[in-house]
């Protein structure tokens, strides 16, 4: 760990690090080990109190500052993250359990590029004109003044910095709470605001339980926006909980998606895309491809050659090199998908491969490791097939044409994401149109362009964030209508 860390994390309120005030901690769990490592707040009503009050102290000044100084800001944190990648990299792998190498080349450097993107959107990001015959109106687009943002275990700085970053950009002060579970790069971040040049209450972070501090924050009655990633059973009962005070939500949520590969495909491509979409992060991403549906004159040699690379992943310590597969975040999260794999088998399903816990030697014999799994011979409306497993688990269906393949994709109360492989760019098009998903990746795989609309459809959220959509959630619009001149 971090040289400096004394081993307990507090919160950011105000522009000063605090101890809970009901001095209340949780531990954090090494999940590659096994052991507890830190102490993380166990916040509740009373630090958000605090905290909602530094945040509209601070409102005015923070959306007065203007969007050219608030991005000069949001880039000297950006620098300074980048300066300690090292060490916000390690941090992410030891609380999450996520190989090393992949939190160092892609979560700490897509959260820092998250940061850089909104700070420089901040300011080009203005209202609209509309000019008729007798009128000319424009709109002003108006910070809230205090939002909070809840995120959760499985990117935690990607994420918690994908919200975090427009909500400043467009000028608001945040009361941000990462997962209890997987705290560490966010407290890292807010050690760092005051060297950036935040305004003391601009940025707080809390720390704490869902059900205790998520909650608070949710009924908190000034606290007018909340944007929530999280499974769909949270988000629903955020939404409930932000009816009663007319809240704005913003709700990305789980994901069952589908990975398609039409016998036009390029087999190499679509093996390599199938094995990252399904097991990337150990299968805890919400785009993860969980089902991969295979057209059927194709699926003997795609589900072989699959199974015989998946064989071949390294399921190792995630400070080695060469690791592949990391730890699941938590022991409650490994027995979660341990359980689904026991339920496919009841189910009728055949385990290709893996299907187990695995024991590693040495240093992370208590590590929560599961072999990948690859499972066939399960309907496609089983319950294996249709709730999210977030776990390094994939199903393989056969599908017989275009119309067989779309209507198993569209088959569950989910619509994130989807990847479609094959070489027609006009079936491509023909099936993108009718999935019913809010992002389709056509032979490729979380590929992302900030700037893109991101989100689900069905029970995977309401809203989108990206780009323009999120500097839209994080502001209110004005319309002024006058006389045409
Ligand atoms: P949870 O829904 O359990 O938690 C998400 C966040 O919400 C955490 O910070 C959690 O706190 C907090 N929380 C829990 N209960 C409440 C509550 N009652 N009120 C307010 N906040 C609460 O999700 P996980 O952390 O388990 O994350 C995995 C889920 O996230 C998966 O379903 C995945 O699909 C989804 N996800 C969606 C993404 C998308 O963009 N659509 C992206 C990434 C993940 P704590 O952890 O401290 O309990």
């Amino acid at each position: 760990m971090p040289a400096a860390f004394d081993g307990r994390i507090l919160n950011f309120i105000g522009g000063e690090l605090r101890e809970p005030l009901s001095r209340e901690y949780l531990d954090c769990e090494n999940p590659a080990t096994g052991e507890i490592y830190a102490q993380v707040p166990d916040s509740g009503a009373e630090d958000l109190e605090v905290a909602v009050s530094a945040a509209h102290d601070a409102a005015a000044g923070w959306r007065d500052l203007g969007a050219e100084r608030r991005a000069t800001i949001m880039h000297k944190l950006a620098d300074l993250i980048e300066a300690r990648l090292e060490e916000f990299a390690l941090a992410e792998s030891v609380d999450n359990g996520k190989p090393l190498s992949l939190a160092r080349a892609v979560d700490i450097p897509r959260s820092i590029s998250n940061i850089r993107f909104f700070a420089d959107l901040g300011k080009s990001f203005r209202g609209q004109e509309y000019t008729s015959e007798k009128s000319f109106s424009y709109t002003l687009r108006q910070p809230f003044g205090v939002v909070a943002t809840i995120s959760p275990w499985n990117l935690p700085l990607l994420l918690f910095s994908w919200k975090l970053a427009p909500a400043l950009a467009a000028g608001n002060c945040v009361i941000a709470k990462p997962s209890e579970v997987t705290p560490m790069t966010a407290f890292l971040l807010s050690k760092l605001a005051n060297e950036a040049g935040f305004p003391a209450g601009v940025l707080n972070v809390i720390h704490g339980r869902g059900p205790r501090i998520g909650a608070a924050i949710t009924a908190h009655p000034r606290i007018p926006a909340v944007s929530f990633t999280g499974g769909t059973a949270t988000g629903r009962s955020i939404y409930q909980g932000a009816a009663g005070l007319l809240k704005k939500v913003s709700l990305e949520l789980g994901g069952k998606n589908p990975t398609i590969v039409f016998d036009d495909a390029h087999h190499d491509l679509s093996l390599q895309g199938a094995k990252m979409a399904g097991f990337t992060n150990q299968g805890q991403i919400c785009l993860c491809g969980s089902r991969i549906l295979v057209q059927q004159d194709v699926y003997d040699r795609f589900r072989d050659e699959f199974v015989a690379q998946v064989k071949q992943f390294s399921i190792a310590d995630p400070l080695e090199e060469t690791t592949m597969m990391g730890a699941m975040v938590s022991k409650a999260h490994m027995e979660k998908v341990l359980g689904y794999i026991d339920l496919a088998v009841q189910e009728g399903g055949k385990i290709l491969t893996g299907g187990q816990r695995r024991v590693l030697a040495g240093r992370c014999a208590n590590g929560y490791f599961i072999e990948p799994t690859v499972i066939e011979g399960l309907r496609a409306d089983c319950r294996t097939n249709q709730e999210e497993i977030f776990g390094p688990v994939v199903t393989l269906m056969p599908f017989k044409d275009e119309e067989d393949a779309i209507a198993i994709a569209n088959s569950t109360q989910y619509g994130l994401a989807a990847s479609i492989w094959t070489e027609n760019p006009e079936r491509a098009r023909r099936v993108a149109a009718r999935i019913d998903s809010g992002i389709i990746w056509v032979n490729c795989w979380n590929m992302r362009d900030l700037r893109t609309p991101f989100g689900g459809m069905k029970n995977s959220g309401v809203g989108r964030e990206g780009g323009l959509h999120a500097m839209e959630f994080f502001t209110e619009v004005k319309t002024v209508c006058q006389p045409a001149a």
